[in-house]
């Protein structure tokens, strides 16, 4: 029999905090051409249910919700981009010791009270948790808990540990968890050894008198 089934993006999940990972779904950020990971709905809900955000079987309700309304669910991609932005920018500027845009924080908290809507505090394994209240028609639920990552995160005392890739092409966010606070990369596979091999070659051109 033959496969007509499309190839799923597999997400970089390395953030260390879901509304990074969340931020670090576009590629080359400071490229002329950044590279737009969620490029539809389905990826939407492909990077969630690898995120652990929704289960298997919710992944497959949303699509067949999706399928039936497909302007709502255009809506919630544009949404989902337009608060990835928010929280990215919210982080970057506290990774660089600036402050973050009004208007970021006003979308994020309009974003975080919509979301609590639909939040039950539950006993959990250790202490409590929020659990979402997801109904297939919710297409936008997915970004309950990923804008409530980034709330709970920017009160607390973890805050100075987020970082912004080392890279000049990357600008992906992460948490820095290293003994000594020294991580500079993102991914050490891809742009700490993409950084190290550019100045390696510098280097080289430079001793060779060539600039
Ligand atoms: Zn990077």
């Amino acid at each position: 029999m033959e496969e007509h089934v499309k190839q799923e993006q597999v997400f970089d999940l390395t953030g260390g905090l879901l509304c990074l990972d969340f931020a670090n779904t576009l590629d080359d950020r400071t490229e002329t051409h950044p590279q737009e990971l969620l490029m539809s709905f389905e990826d939407l809900v492909s990077w969630s249910q690898q995120a652990q955000v929704v289960t298997g079987q919710e992944a497959q309700q949303l699509l067949e919700k999706a399928a039936q309304y497909p302007a709502k669910a255009t809506r919630v991609l544009k949404l989902a981009v337009e608060v990835r932005e928010a929280i990215f920018r919210i982080f970057k500027a506290v990774a660089e010791d600036e402050s973050p845009e009004e208007g970021d924080l006003v979308t994020l908290s309009a974003m975080v009270a919509e979301a609590q809507k639909h939040a039950q505090l539950v006993p959990g394994a250790d202490g409590f948790r929020w659990e979402w209240a997801c109904k297939p028609e919710d297409l936008d639920c997915m970004l309950w808990p990923v804008v409530r990552s980034a709330t709970d995160f920017l009160t607390s005392d973890d805050l100075d540990t987020v970082r912004v890739c080392a890279s000049d092409s990357c600008n992906w966010l992460f948490i820095d968890t290293s003994k000594n606070h020294s991580r500079r990369w993102c991914n050490m596979k891809s742009c700490g050894n993409r950084e190290k091999a550019r100045r390696f070659y510098t280097r080289k051109k430079s001793s060779a008198g060539v600039s």
